[in-house]
């Protein structure tokens, strides 16, 4: 019980995260934020008011009970803190380190007004990391067994969620991956610096552990199609989670030539070719002492630019075509970035990639904008100065203007309603598709958003699937 009175705990300061110095964490890939002491951590909590409406749970799309955690840690006791947060957060270390905790929780605390929320998600993270240091994670697999089937496709976020809840609800669940290592963006997109593997490998560990059977290498509209998995493999509902990874380009001259990739090729190839380890021969551009671009302004952008400052790029420069307030990446990932020596070219585009007589790339030839109207996302459009254009050297450029859908699966299910740009169609209360049986959320419904809501999408999910599952009544899976 925290004895403090309201004008102390408003009084206090909030804790901020440590981090490892910018000059020093810039050239490997070590973990950047140190995490909460036991001290910092109880600390904090004690600063929460526990309003009587605790708007904070409201911001978090999959409803951790953050009054709840946060008095347990405020008293101590972290590992029963975990046990409270596992109710509905099934990753919990992961979402502690890459949730835009700003944008919900945080957000929406009754102190940010103030600016000085509660640091809900460095707790979330001390919580989590608590109990696997202390060696308490023990999930196990519910005693009830319905005798039903779900298979998922896709191990991301939207698909770990689902396969949680429909594990603890005693249904057999089975996930197909496409790729030999399971987490989706957790393991193949974001970096060792922001997301270490083993904290990745941890929390699906416990997954295995509830009983949850994982078959890697499977694309699922290569091999087995979702009618296979209903009709031949016998599953009784299968649920959607592949993700949107495909690459959008500029579509400007000169994206083939060599030393030009996709952010999605290049983070791939240091991720799960293991190019972050000391040594390794992973086939990737050498950067070394070399001029690296970005274009983007996302999570993506700037997991990007961070990632070939620690191959020893000699400069690496962000270019974004609108201004930095417009910048989608999460704020502490800017801040990091600009740290650690990343240089910004805001309100530029490309408008071509230059080239030797080899097809090496050698530089870029760049388009001044400025800020005009706003769009249909409510940011203002950007739009190009004329006659302001530049050209400027460049040995690497990544594209991370964004992702679209891969339309494999879609082709082999032509039964599956999709919207005009490739993202399935989904029932935003119950995951339900335009077929029987199928149900799907994350990134493919929505197209590239966050962990936290693929999250959200996959309880959803999983929900109505329990209902279809019992009823078999497929109007009525609904929450
Ligand atoms: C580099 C990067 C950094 C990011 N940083 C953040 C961040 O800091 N915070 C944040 O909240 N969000 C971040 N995001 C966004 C976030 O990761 C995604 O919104 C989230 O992962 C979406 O989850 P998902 O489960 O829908 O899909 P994904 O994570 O994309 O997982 C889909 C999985 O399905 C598999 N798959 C695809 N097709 C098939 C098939 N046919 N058969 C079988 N398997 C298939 C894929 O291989 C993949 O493993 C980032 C994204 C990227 C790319
Ligand atoms: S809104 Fe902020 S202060 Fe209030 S209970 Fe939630 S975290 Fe604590």
């Amino acid at each position: 019980m925290n004895e403090l009175t309201k004008r102390e705990r408003m009084a206090m300061s909030r804790s901020e995260m440590p981090a490892r110095p910018a000059d020093e964490r810039n050239s490997d890939f070590g973990e950047v934020n140190l995490g909460f002491t036991a001290g910092l951590a109880v600390l904090e909590a004690q600063r929460c008011l526990m309003c009587r409406r605790p708007v904070c749970i409201e911001g978090c799309p999959v409803g951790v009970q953050i009054t709840e955690f946060i008095d347990l840690v405020a008293a101590g006791d972290f590992g029963e803190a975990a046990k409270v947060i596992k109710r509905d957060n099934s990753l919990p270390a992961i979402c502690g380190r890459v949730c835009p905790q700003e944008d919900q929780c945080e957000g929406a605390c009754v102190l940010a007004k103030k600016g000085k929320p509660i640091a809900i998600g460095a707790l979330e993270r001390f919580v989590a990391d608590f109990e696997r240091e202390h060696d308490l994670m023990h999930a196990e697999p519910t005693a009830i067994r319905t005798g039903k089937s779900v298979a998922i496709v896709g191990s991301g976020p939207a698909g770990l969620a689902c396969a949680t809840d429909l594990a603890k609800l005693g249904h057999d669940v089975t996930v197909f991956e496409a790729l030999h290592e399971l987490g989706g963006v957790l393991s193949y997109g974001i970096p060792e610096f922001r997301l270490p593997k083993e904290i990745v490998a941890a929390e699906v560990e416990q997954l295995e552990l509830l009983g949850v059977r994982f078959v890697t290498n499977a694309v699922i509209g290569m091999m087995d199609t979702i009618d296979d998995l209903l009709d031949e493999e016998g599953f009784d509902a299968v649920f959607i989670g592949v993700g949107a990874g495909l690459p959008r380009f500029p579509n400007v001259p000169g994206e083939n030539l060599i030393g030009v990739y996709s952010a999605n090729e290049f983070l791939t190839r240091i991720n799960l070719m293991k190019a972050y380890q000391v040594g390794s021969d992973t086939p990737i551009f050498d950067v070394t002492g070399k001029a690296v671009a970005v274009f983007g302004g996302g999570n993506t952008a700037m997991d990007a630019i961070r990632t070939s400052l620690r191959l020893g790029a000699s400069t690496a420069t962000l270019v974004y075509r609108r201004s930095r307030e417009e910048m989608p990446a999460r704020h502490e990932e800017v801040e990091h970035a600009e740290e650690e020596g990343v240089g910004f070219q805001m309100l530029t585009a490309p408008l071509a990639f230059l080239g030797d007589n080899d097809g090496f790339l050698t530089g870029m030839r760049l388009q001044a904008m400025q800020l005009g109207e706003p769009d249909e996302s409510g940011r203002r459009r950007p739009v190009p100065v004329p006659g302001a254009v530049t050209t400027k050297d460049v040995d690497m450029v990544v594209i991370a203007i964004g992702n679209a859908p891969n339309p494999l699966l879609a082709k082999t299910a032509p039964d599956l309603e999709h919207t005009r740009w490739g993202t399935l169609l989904a029932d935003a209360t119950t995951g339900r598709t335009s077929k029987r049986g199928v149900f799907a959320g994350g990134d493919i419904v929505t197209g590239g958003a966050t962990v936290i809501l693929a999250m959200g999408a996959g309880r959803t999910a999983a929900a109505s699937i329990d209902e279809f599952l019992r009823t078999d009544d497929w109007e009525r899976s609904v929450q």
